[in-house]
């Protein structure tokens, strides 16, 4: 048996790059940038200003009281867009609006709150020093200069750059594609009876909107029977999607036909057991360059696979820089841990941000079918080998997977 960190260590090894895409603008967020993107322009294109108010010299301003203001003509009305004709000479002003560039001869923008608002005439009550409420040239973007790296994720923040760098298309990598096979005789799909005994198709689902949630395609290959020849025939079915999932199958029982079938298949066993809990089988193999993992059945184990191992070789997939792993911080408990203490336990936990720091509430139930634990839980509190007991108090490594919330 393998750690945790081997095997996340052994799947990004064995991911390779896929091609890229162009797409409109609008279609990027959340994809994934392959391409640099340089700014086309200075931005902002000139010296501006931050506020409404006078453009000014600061000279001019220089023993201005609330008694003696600076009196100043106001030789020119300047809105945002349109470009001032004369020059600010000394004893003049230019009334100006937000993102209006800077005249000629000015230095500093005396906003509006320190004046009288003057029209003809504008009374300045103190002084300024110089370059005050100027936004400088380029202070955004320099023309040439790297905004966006190859392999940044595309937020909206970053959807706003490339609108300043005038990217209406752009390069980003195509979206995996996830064959997802449930297999097991007790599983029936949504819609089927549910006869005593028989257990309804949740993974397929929740492994589906991973899948999605991480930018991937999933495929839907459906209910496998557990036989060799059946199990045999789906996987080589899906084989025309990038990556392979599969649920159930794996352990060691009477009726798991996941590791035969690769065999049969001249599947590259990489592993097939990693010390922790949930989620002790988990197959990693490579088939015809393809990646497959074979995950546990029971839902909460599946779900936990997918985010320490294929969201993270789905990252690199799509060529994403920076560190693919989720990320992992210490939490206060809100609530003790207990672990048998033979492997690493990945124990739900719901973190929320309180009294300035995060607190992880252990999820009632810790059942690996517990479905329902699943809910809510946006942490895996981490309880070591050899630790039956954490305290409510204390601190432990919490693996984050979803937004924390207050
Ligand atoms: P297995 O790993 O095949 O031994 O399955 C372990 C348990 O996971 C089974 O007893 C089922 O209760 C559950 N299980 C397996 N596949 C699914 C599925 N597709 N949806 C929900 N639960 C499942
Ligand atoms: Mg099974």
């Amino acid at each position: 048996m393998i750690s945790v960190e081997e095997a996340q260590q052994r799947v990004l090894h064995a991911v390779h790059l896929l091609g890229a895409e162009r797409v409109s603008l609008r279609e990027t967020l959340d994809r994934v940038l392959r391409e640099d993107v340089h700014a086309t322009h200075d931005i902002p294109q000139g010296d501006n200003t931050a506020m409404d108010g006078y453009a000014v010299r600061a000279a001019d301003l220089a023993t201005a009281t609330a008694d003696a203001p600076a009196v100043l003509r106001v030789i020119e009305d300047l809105a945002a867009g349109s470009l001032a004709r004369k020059r600010v000479e000394p004893g003049s002003a230019v009334r100006i609006m937000t993102g209006a560039l800077i005249p000629d001869g000015a230095d500093t923008v005396a906003h509006v709150e320190i004046t009288d608002a003057g029209s003809a005439v504008v009374r300045v009550f103190r002084p300024l020093a110089s370059g005050t409420n100027v936004r400088r040239r380029g202070e955004d973007m320099t023309r040439g200069s790297l905004v966006l790296a190859c392999g940044a994720r595309i937020g909206p923040a970053e959807v706003g750059v490339l609108a300043s760098a005038q990217k209406s298309m752009i390069r980003v990598a195509r979206r995996p594609t996830v064959a997802i096979i449930s297999t097991g005789d007790e599983i029936v799909d949504v819609d089927g009876v549910l006869e005593l005994g028989k257990v309804i198709n949740s993974n397929s689902y929740s492994l589906a909107a991973l899948a999605s949630a991480a930018g991937a395609i999933p495929r839907m290959i459906g209910i496998v029977p557990d036989t060799r020849e059946a199990t045999i025939a789906a996987i080589e079915s899906a084989l025309e999607s990038d990556f392979l999932v599969s649920s159930g199958g794996v352990s060691v029982g009477a009726y798991d036909f996941v590791k035969e079938a690769l065999d049969a298949l001249g599947a590259e066993t990489s592993f097939w057991q990693v010390s922790m809990k949930p989620g002790k089988p988990v197959v990693l193999s490579t088939l015809r360059d393809r990646l497959y993992f074979g995950l546990p059945g029971n839902p909460v184990s599946c779900m936990v696979s997918f985010h320490l191992f294929i969201i993270p070789a789905l990252r690199k997939a799509m060529g994403e820089l920076g560190d693919l792993l989720p990320p992992a911080v210490d939490v206060r408990l809100g609530g003790s841990l207990r672990s048998r203490g033979d492997r690493r336990t990945y124990q739900r936990v719901r973190v929320v941000a309180a009294g300035g720091e995060l607190v992880a509430f252990p999820m009632t139930a810790q059942g690996f079918g517990v479905s329902t634990s699943m809910v809510e839980a946006n942490g895996l509190a981490i309880v070591e080998e050899g630790i039956t007991r954490i305290e409510e108090g204390a601190m432990v490594r919490t693996v984050l997977i979803g937004p924390i919330r207050s």
